[in-house]
């Protein structure tokens, strides 16, 4: 049976990515070797290097002044290079959901931290709206996409300091005026690639201007001084990054994947509203385009398991809600198809009208 793939992460690739990638696995461009099998310094693994940069680079706009570092360690590991690198005094951060949180955890552990906002007090079903960013602060952290609850940050806010932000479950999947921000970044394995990199677009002029000294791996000017090649990077996730840019460039780019993904998820928050049974957790202005939480109304909480099974026999996986919203939740990242979209509001339909007309 065709699977249907909502996973949170790792999640959904373009099928030609994946075919792409099984051929680089077993013979790179005919060369006889396999991509996993090669030297990082030579010539064959430097241009995938140069092409997965010169993508970024192209599908974001990123001006110059700017490098795109593949890194590993993850998104978490941001969570302390971030303020290792930046925070002398005191950071500002807004608390928008968990990963959130985990940043200003391992902020804390370098200086002052100020929580600016936080959407705690509603379980981060909205993203709060005016706060004044504090313009004594080293930088301003943001989280613009919050895989677990569900909302989304979806314009570029004006920062009096470096605007740092995690779009790990949200990088292309629209235009972002990279000039506003000093660093992005990100786990590839929501909307890019597998797990196993991390990309990180900084910049420069931002760097140098805290007294402590920096271990030689948690350092940027590291990895920009070496080209993400200080150690050997991360190869094959790297590969699948390129080549999954490449999918999106001929797709049409940030601007095309973003009218896609605006219409995906209308048509699937749509369906939840106009539902008997499900209703949404996130506020409407705050709704997230690629990751789309849904519960049981009161009356019908007892139907939970039961549309998870249902769901399951028509081929959706990975709607089971995370544990800390409960219900489901359906991730519609820049690789899952529109059709996908279409099955899963088939499905929530036939459940329903199964259990009205019970
Ligand atoms: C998944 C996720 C992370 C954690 O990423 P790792 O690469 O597993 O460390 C951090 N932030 C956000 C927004 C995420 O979705």
């Amino acid at each position: 049976m065709k699977k249907h793939n909502f996973s949170a992460g790792p999640s959904i690739l373009p099928k030609e990515v994946i075919e792409n990638t099984s051929k680089a696995v077993m013979d790179l461009n005919g060369i006889g070797l396999s991509v996993m099998e090669i030297s990082h310094r030579g010539k064959d693994f430097q241009a995938i290097m140069d092409e997965a940069v010169e993508l970024f680079r192209e599908l974001l706009g990123i001006p110059e002044g700017y490098h795109v570092l593949f890194l590993g360690g993850g998104a978490s590991m941001q969570f302390c290079m971030v303020p290792f690198n930046l925070l002398e005094k005191k950071a500002a951060y807004l608390e928008t959901g968990s990963w959130a949180k985990k940043a200003v955890k391992e902020a804390k552990n370098f200086g002052e931290v100020e929580v600016t906002a936080s959407s705690g007090d509603k379980n981060y079903n909205y993203i709060p709206k005016d706060f004044r960013i504090p313009s004594d602060a080293d930088y301003f952290h943001i989280t613009t996409n919050n895989t677990i609850f569900g909302t989304q940050i979806k314009e570029d806010y004006d920062s009096p300091v470096p605007l740092v932000a995690d779009m790990s479950s949200d990088i292309f999947s629209r235009p972002v005026d990279v000039s506003k921000y000093g660093i992005i970044y990100g786990g590839a394995q929501k909307n890019l690639g597998p797990a196993g990199v991390t990309f990180v677009i900084v910049r420069e002029d931002i760097l140098g201007k805290v007294s402590r000294t920096i271990p030689t791996m948690l350092n940027y000017k590291t990895h920009i001084d070496n080209g993400s090649m200080f150690n050997t990077p991360p190869c094959l996730p790297v590969f699948t990054v390129k080549e999954t840019l490449k999918w999106l460039k001929n797709l049409g780019g940030v601007e095309k994947i973003q009218e896609m993904n605006e219409e995906k998820a209308r048509l699937l928050y749509d369906a939840i509203e106009s539902s008997k049974i499900f209703t949404g957790t996130a506020e409407k202005e705050s709704r997230s385009m690629m990751n789309v939480c849904f519960v049981m109304k009161k009356e019908y909480e007892d139907l939970n398991d039961e549309f998870l099974k249902f769901a399951q026999q028509k081929g959706m996986v990975g709607i089971k809600g995370h544990r800390s919203v409960g219900g489901f939740r359906a991730s519609i990242y820049n690789a899952l198809p529109l059709e996908s979209v279409r099955a899963l509001i088939a499905t929530m339909n036939e459940f329903e009208d199964c259990m009205l007309n019970k």
